[in-house]
């Protein structure tokens, strides 16, 4: 059974590609086929997995309706394959709006391979534009990072009224599958205190956390995944962690786990 899961906020910064690429990279360790479908402009998770594409890409899926078979390129680790994104794609919020179902393009693009992946994950732009929607409408579930910062929560109420208007008219069975605390620090009170506040609003968010690493955000420019640029990081360990929990909520790993890692 396939899930296709989009990493999903509005607001820039709080971590959906490093969630991407390492998720990602974490879940394909597991013996998992994964698909990362790069659907930002910016083709941040592209760059990170070291990959910038000389032919097509996500906005020829989603534009001219190309297969994702014929974009999908292999990673550096077994069992990850990507979706590469270019600038283009930017554009592809515009030209959408006069195309017939418009909010679906992506989903009938993926419908197409889902069998061919354990975990498609959605790396999404910082909107809630049509190629999020797109994303939305594509998906089963949603996973929302939220970084351990001042004014974390800003802004959910706001995705999360999206997600209704989602269901309601475009995708009845998608899923808040959790909220992901990134970039905790365990010395400063504000993390722990941001992290209780997104819990007591958000019962499902995930047990496992991770930890602000200076490592995390060096591995992108070297094209690679934490779990290679440094296998023995907390960080690592963090997105290994997530990954056991995605494939198995009740194990040793999920909500009934009560230590956070420092
Ligand atoms: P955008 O909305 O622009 O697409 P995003 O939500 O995809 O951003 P990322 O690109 O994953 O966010 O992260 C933003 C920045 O923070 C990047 O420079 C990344 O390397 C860094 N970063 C992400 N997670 C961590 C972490 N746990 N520790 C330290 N740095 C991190
Ligand atoms: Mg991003």
């Amino acid at each position: 059974m396939s899930a296709v899961i989009a990493l999903a906020n509005q607001k820039g910064g709080v971590g959906k590609t490093t969630t991407a690429i390492n998720l990602g990279a974490a879940l394909a360790m597991h013996g998992k086929q994964v698909l990362i479908f790069d659907f930002d402009p910016q083709a941040n998770s592209s760059a990170g997995l070291g990959i910038r594409p000389d032919g097509a890409t996500t906005y020829e899926v989603v534009i001219e309706g190309l297969p994702v078979v014929d974009i999908a390129v292999p990673t550096s680790i077994e069992g990850l394959t990507l979706a590469p994104a270019a600038p283009a794609l930017a554009g592809a919020e515009v030209e959408l709006v006069p195309m017939m179902a418009r909010e679906f393009r992506l989903k009938r693009a993926l419908d197409a391979v889902r069998e061919a992946y354990d975990y498609i994950l959605i790396d999404c732009p910082p909107s809630l534009g049509l190629l999020t929607v797109n994303a939305l409408a594509a998906a089963d579930e949603v996973i929302v990072p939220v970084q351990c910062e001042y004014l974390a929560l800003e802004g959910l109420s706001q995705l999360t009224s999206t997600l209704e208007l989602v269901r309601r008219n475009l995708n009845s069975s998608l899923r808040l599958r959790g909220l992901l605390l990134t970039m905790f620090d365990g010395r400063t009170n504000l993390s722990q205190q941001v992290a209780d506040e997104v819990r007591a609003h958000f019962a499902n968010t995930f047990a496992t956390v991770i930890p602000r690493s200076v490592r995390l955000s060096e591995a992108p420019s070297h094209g690679l995944a934490i779990s290679q640029y440094d296998p023995s990081s907390r960080a690592a360990r963090a997105y290994g962690e997530l990954a056991i929990e995605l494939i198995n909520p009740d194990g040793p790993h999920g909500r009934s786990r009560t230590e956070v890692p420092a």
